[in-house]
């Protein structure tokens, strides 16, 4: 009895230690720990173990062991929740079962030993744990001499085990909490990475105009959010789908990824459903063999978002889950969210580069030229933005100008400015010429509209060109042009008068060198009369270089109206006059042409004359006018079979006074040509010619149909 009162509180003591361990124990492991070192301690029990049932219910697995030697087997081992072992029934029975003296474990469980290939201890006690009435698992203590289980020793294990149960249990509770705490951050995890992708995505189509590495950045986007997925991005080659880029893992499956390289075809039967759809598609349950893409077993689903140019599918996103059949309806709508934002991103890129090249080639004209260079947002406000012209007008780039240039030039508004600017902010393209008195500059402004992938102007590019002295050079041109003019009329009426008044005074000296030869012939000597010859023939000539110089005046002089004329008629007429019984002159059919009939007389005259003149010795001349059609004008060709023309001289003989012979050989003036080029000329038509030296000449010209 005397050790009554030191052993009861003894056992107490340890229970409210063990209370207050469990308390601050977190995990399983702790739970252990502390209940079976007071247990053995108090106990003397050579060693013990904890049981658990695991998550079937239907198994006990040791959790925990102590005071037995590393390696050893016992006979306590993991095993099925039946009657053949000691903690099966303690559970089932909801009682301890206590093996006091050697032999009485292996008499209730003969199979044991044999069993497990472990040795059973002198006594034994097996102290089933519950939890919520529902089997928890059981605490075994092992003893190397027999044991006699007081009942306080009893109330004591007993007691330990339901601590050990309800510990056991609150660090379960506690373990699941964290996992979820664990499972939850993961997914926030997870989360945030797309949105930080997203986000990076986001920010870099604001800056990346290029299509791959965009894709590569979209991809990348949906790689973090789904994980265990590929992506890949596909443009059109011909007749095949290439893949372009692609996500990481894409590697680590060599001969898929070559295929893909290499082009899948638009047979495929996902790939048909989404160029015929051209909108996002789903395929799930993917088979390789149906789609016909070799190696593509390891996937469940696929999914694609086309990129269109122009209506048709030029490009798409793929991205495929790895064993997942199935796509839910939030990973579709994040999908087509990422795609949508790819699509933009490309819109925004095509704009972005068309405004870069624009803007390069704006800089480089600025560079070059007196510019000026500014832009407008989508209401019209400009700001400048550089030019050589910005120091010649006193501005500064970057600088905001208000609501239009004009106001760039204080208080010089200018309607039809505002009227071009309108115009551009509304779609056109428009152009401007603008004099700002004040600076004296003139500007040339062209205002090109820029617009985004829904076609909406979002600025107004301007480039304004000082042309003041472009302007001015123009001017010059203009007025020198009209000097000319006018100094040809002057010269023209000046060479009518002068002609026509020298044919009297002409007339006059070759009248009396007629009378002189007739009076008084008889009374000159040899060289007397041949000097009274020249005087004649020089004024004969000096008479036939009057009357052309008036013909030449006369073809501005005398215009008369173009009216429908027969050269058929007109050629006859020349013809006639012309005739020598010596030479032939033809024709074959001529038409109606718009002509001054004048004009075209004395054309034909000169160059049938000419060809006439122009003859070969011992050859009988011969000139031939022939017309063809060319649109609405018909080609004349006169054709001679005379002395030819050098090639040197095609534009010379046009001239007035170039002659090509002195006038020992062939009389003339030098005139002709020259009329002839002025009347062709004045028809709207052109005159040239084409020659072989020795064998003749044709001269073409052309008139207008009449
Ligand atoms: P001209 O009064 O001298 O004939 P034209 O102006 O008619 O003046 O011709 C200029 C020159 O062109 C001639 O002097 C002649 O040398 C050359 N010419 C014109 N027509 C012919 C022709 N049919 N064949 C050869 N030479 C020609």
């Amino acid at each position: 009895m005397s050790s009554q009162p030191t052993t009861t509180p003894a056992l107490s003591e340890r229970l409210q230690a063990v209370t207050e361990a469990l308390a601050a124990a977190r995990t399983q492991e702790d739970v252990f720990e502390i209940v079976l070192t007071p247990a053995l301690e108090a106990m003397s029990a050579i060693a013990g173990v904890v049981m658990l049932v695991d998550e079937t219910g239907e198994r006990l697995t040791m959790a925990a062991r102590k005071g037995y030697e590393a390696g050893r087997q016992t006979l306590w081992q993991d095993g099925p929740l039946d009657g053949s072992v000691p903690a099966a029934d303690a559970l089932a029975q909801y009682r301890p079962l206590f093996f006091e003296q050697q032999g009485d474990l292996i008499w209730a469980y003969p199979q044991l030993e044999a069993q497990t290939g472990g040795v059973a201890a002198v006594a034994t006690a097996v102290l089933p744990m519950f939890l919520d009435d529902q089997p928890l698992g059981a605490l075994i203590l092992d003893f190397t001499l027999p044991h006699q289980f007081t009942p306080e020793e009893q109330r004591f294990l007993q007691t330990l085990a339901a601590q050990c149960a309800i510990a056991v249990g609150r660090a379960q509770l506690l373990h699941n909490l964290q996992c979820q705490v664990l499972a939850h951050t993961r997914f926030l995890d997870e989360e945030r990475a797309a949105l930080d992708a997203f986000v990076a995505f986001s920010e870099a189509v604001g800056i990346e105009t290029d299509e791959i590495v965009l894709a590569g950045q979209a991809l990348e986007v949906l790689r973090v959010r789904f994980g265990d997925c590929s992506g890949g991005y596909y443009q059109r080659d011909g007749e095949l789908w290439k893949l372009r880029t692609w996500t990481s893992d894409v590697h680590a499956q060599p001969e898929l990824l070559a295929l893909l390289r290499a082009g899948v075809p638009s047979e495929v039967p996902s790939l048909a459903a989404l160029l015929h759809s051209r909108a996002p598609t789903f395929t799930e349950n993917w088979s390789a063999e149906d789609q016909g893409v070799e190696h593509s077993e390891l996937y469940g689903s696929t999914a694609a978002y086309p990129v269109l140019v122009g209506g048709e599918v030029q490009g798409f996103l793929s991205l495929s889950l790895k064993r997942i059949p199935q796509w839910g309806e939030r990973d579709r709508a994040i999908f087509r969210a990422v795609g949508r934002s790819f699509d933009l991103a490309l819109e925004r890129a095509a704009a972005t580069q068309a405004l870069a090249a624009t803007q390069r080639y704006l800089k480089i004209a600025a560079e070059h030229a007196p510019i000026l260079l500014f832009a407008t947002d989508a209401h019209g406000v400009f700001t400048l933005s550089e030019g050589s012209l910005l120091a010649k007008l006193g501005l500064q780039a970057g600088q905001a100008v208000g609501h239009s240039a004009t106001a760039l030039f204080a208080g010089e508004p200018d309607l039809r400015e505002g009227r071009r600017l309108n115009r551009a902010l509304a779609g056109e393209q428009a152009h401007d010429l603008t004099h700002f008195e004040s600076k004296g500059v003139t500007l040339e402004t062209w205002f090109i509209p820029v617009k985004n992938a829904v076609g909406e102007v979002t600025e107004v590019v301007g480039v304004s060109l000082d042309v003041t002295e472009r302007l001015e050079a123009q001017r010059q041109i203009e007025h020198t042009n009209e000097e000319l003019r006018r100094s040809n009329r002057e010269l023209e009426q000046f060479a009518y008068i002068a002609s026509h008044d020298l044919q009297a005074p002409i007339r006059a000296v070759t009248n009396f060198a007629g009378i002189i030869d007739r009076r008084y012939g008889d009374k000159l000597d040899e060289r007397g009369r041949v000097y009274l010859q020249q005087i004649v023939e020089g004024g004969q000539h000096m008479k036939r270089l009057v009357d052309d110089l008036l013909t030449f005046s006369r073809v501005h002089t005398e215009q008369g109206e173009l009216l429908p004329v027969d050269a058929q008629t007109v050629f006859d007429t020349v013809a006639r006059r012309l005739h020598t019984p010596e030479a032939l002159i033809i024709r074959s059919d001529l038409p109606v042409v718009q002509a001054d009939a004048q004009q075209l007389d004395q054309l034909l005259q000169n160059l049938i004359s000419n060809g006439l003149k122009y003859c070969r010795e011992g050859v009988v001349p011969e000139v031939e006018v022939t017309a063809q059609r060319d649109g609405a004008w018909w080609r004349f060709a006169v054709s001679d079979n005379g002395i030819g023309i050098e090639p040197q001289y095609y534009e010379r003989i046009f001239e007035i006074f170039q002659r090509l012979h002195g006038r020992e050989s062939y009389e003339g003036t030098g005139i002709g040509l020259a009329v002839c080029k002025k009347i062709v000329e004045r028809h709207g038509g052109q005159l040239w010619l084409e020659s072989t030296p020795g064998q003749g000449s044709t001269f073409f010209f052309t008139l207008l149909e009449g």
